[in-house]
């Protein structure tokens, strides 16, 4: 699997529609400083379901929607679409190419997509599950996050060995079910307590 493109509108200081073509092999991405370099690889953190502005070194999410210069007036809505080349599927699909897009309106409404499709954030976190892809993978390591990682706590570095590792899916199933259970367990409680008023 490897980024085929990343098509950007409207996202931070890409205002037109924008595609960077990406190839196997390695990509470097040159330009002067404030140039947007970094914009890119928040574009990629953003579509793939980041909710913490500041993570994408912004205030509040409209941040993220084009705000306008002194010649160009402020748009309203950002969009970023990945495309991903899954021939090798270890995206769990069916499809040799997936595509992933997000949309925001300055309203606050959004919409995801994968190949077209609208989806919830759950399924685009699900997609990338244990493919080090997701918004918490290590396929994206930003600056300083090298240094956060070493002086983080055991469990923290722990999620990452589990991602790599391929388990984070088992472990979010087991948690999910314990949880179900939980419930199953009060509502059991629950019918005890009527059977025995009733008795
Ligand atoms: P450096 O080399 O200094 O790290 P860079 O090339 O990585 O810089 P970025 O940090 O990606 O640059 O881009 C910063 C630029 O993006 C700034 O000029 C900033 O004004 C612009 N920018 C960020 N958010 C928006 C927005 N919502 N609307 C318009 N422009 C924006």
């Amino acid at each position: 699997m490897f980024l085929k493109s990343i098509e950007v509108q409207g996202f931070k200081s890409f205002a037109n529609k924008m595609v960077f073509e990406f190839h196997k092999g390695i990509t470097g991405i040159v330009g002067p400083n404030g140039s947007g370099k970094s914009n890119v690889a928040d574009a990629v953190r953003w579509v793939l379901g980041e909710q913490s502005a500041k993570q994408l070194r912004g205030s509040r999410m409209e941040d993220v929607i084009f705000s306008g210069t002194e010649s160009r007036k402020p748009l309203g809505f950002a969009y970023v679409a990945i495309t991903l080349d899954n021939s090798d599927h270890q995206l769990a699909v069916e499809y040799d190419t997936v595509t992933v897009s997000r949309r925001v309106y300055r309203s606050g409404e959004s919409e995801y997509k994968i190949n077209g499709h609208n989806c919830r954030l759950k399924d685009v976190q699900e997609l990338f599950f244990d493919t080090g892809i997701g918004k918490e993978g290590y396929s994206i390591i930003g600056q300083g996050q090298i240094d956060k990682i070493l002086s983080g706590k055991p469990e923290e570095r722990r999620e990452l060995f589990d991602e790599a590792a391929g388990i984070v899916k088992y472990k979010r199933r087991k948690a999910l079910t314990e949880k179900n259970l939980a419930e199953e367990q009060q509502n059991l409680s629950r019918v005890r307590d009527i059977l025995y008023e009733l008795e």
